[in-house]
């Protein structure tokens, strides 16, 4: 059964109502700023719509991974005042996430006012679950809303611990949109592509386990390409292969296979002899002693833009070459505009696959871009997501 949406939660009442909303706020920082606020934005419509409704809303996240310590350089603080920017709206903010202080804060709140709290893994009990911590955060909540997609995957004490504490729970707009385009992954319209890029065979074999045999058409470029080229025996040069993933390989290209699915590997490559940026670069076919692939070749790039096309569902993880540098983004360019010019439902999850996204101005030529790449990838491999299970059992 789906967990409650907000709807039937607004419907219900939340006037005066303490509302803890877990959010994934964990941006990335660049200096002593926010780096991207994508996050940010894609919160705002579970909090406005609480807001309006005058619930007393208490916003929690984690923010790196300070580990248990409280880091100043890992602070909410300055996500909170990205946050009234973006809002409109005061968002006051205690210093820490449980205690007496906290406690006192969240009662000093009005109807329709926001406090955020500080980062929740300042507190080894999150990751942890511990059940006392899970206790002293539902002291803060009359009813708790899940809205940190790129967190579902984890059974920390703000996404499962708390949960069975507090007596009303929903899924907020942010969740539940995700689910709904990933669930098209599950349940595509056929052919469905699947691309598959980005560092490590290890990063993903669990989706490339699970795909080989439900995808039509499964596209694997990017660092991990060479694991399966050296599975098929073929030269790899200096590439990164790890190779105690190849055998692993073989067994996702046997999948394929046994369900007649149609498994693609890089056919050209751009190849270089260092990873760097003013490094001469070469197109060849099969890769050289001393030379290492860092993007697909134009001829692959072509291959895959061309099952982009005639796709009718696309999901996409993972770049297809070194695309920080210029001189190996080109794979990932012609893929991506294959994407975006498809008339195929399509879904990009992974942080750096959106950041070659939007370096490319495609975002919004994408039917869903995922703010989380983990949680993404567990959900379209038909596992059950903690966070998402855990507001199922509250409903
Ligand atoms: P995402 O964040 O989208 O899930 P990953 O983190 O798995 O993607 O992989 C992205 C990284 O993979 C990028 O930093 C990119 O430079 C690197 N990468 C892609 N292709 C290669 C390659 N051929 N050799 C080395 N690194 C690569
Ligand atoms: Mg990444």
């Amino acid at each position: 059964m789906a967990p409650s949406t907000l709807e039937d939660l607004i419907a219900s009442g939340v006037r005066g109502q303490r509302v803890f909303v877990r959010a994934d706020l964990n941006v990335p920082l660049s200096g002593d700023g926010i780096g991207d606020d994508t996050r940010i934005r894609a919160s705002l419509p579970t909090l406005r719509r609480l807001g309006a409704a005058g619930a007393r809303i208490v916003l929690a996240s984690h923010l790196g991974r300070p580990k248990g310590e409280a880091k100043a350089n890992l602070s909410l603080h300055p996500v909170a005042r990205r946050l009234a920017e973006l809002l409109g709206r005061p968002v006051a903010f205690a210093p820490d996430c449980v205690g007496a202080e906290v406690e006192a804060a969240v009662q000093a709140l009005g109807d329709g006012e926001f406090l955020m709290l500080e980062n929740l893994r300042y507190h080894a009990g999150e990751e942890k679950n511990d059940s006392e911590f899970a206790r002293q955060l539902a002291r803060l909540a009359d009813v708790y809303v899940n809205d940190a997609f790129g967190t579902s995957h984890r059974a920390h004490a703000s996404t499962v611990g708390m949960v069975e504490h507090v007596g009303r729970v929903a899924a907020g707009d942010l969740l539940r949109s995700e689910l709904e385009h990933l669930d098209v992954i599950l349940h595509p319209e056929r052919p469905l592509l699947c691309l598959l890029g980005g560092a490590k065979v290890s990063d993903k074999l669990a989706v490339l386990e699970a795909l080989a045999p439900h995808a039509d058409v499964l596209a694997i470029g990017g660092a991990m390409a060479y694991t399966f080229l050296a599975a098929r025996g073929e030269p790899t040069g200096e590439s990164l292969v790890e190779a105690d993933r190849v055998d692993e390989a073989r067994r996702v290209v046997a999948a394929a296979e046994a369900a007649g699915r149609k498994l693609l590997l890089p056919v050209d490559h751009v190849i270089a002899q260092r990873l760097e940026a003013a490094v001469p670069t070469r197109v060849e076919k099969s890769i050289p002693d001393g030379w290492m692939g860092l993007d697909i070749g134009p001829e692959t790039a072509a291959i895959y833009a061309a099952e982009a096309r005639n796709a009718k569902t696309v999901l996409w993880n993972g770049p297809m070459g070194v695309f920080e540098i210029d001189a190996f983004a080109k794979g990932t360019e012609i893929v991506a505009t294959g994407v975006a010019e498809s008339a195929a439902n399509s879904v990009v999850g992974g942080g750096d696959s959106l950041a070659a996204i939007n370096q490319l101005s495609l975002g919004d030529k994408i039917g869903h871009l995922s703010t989380g790449g983990g949680a993404s990838l567990e959900y379209v491999q038909g596992l059950q997501l903690p966070g998402v299970a855990a507001l199922e059992r509250g409903r």
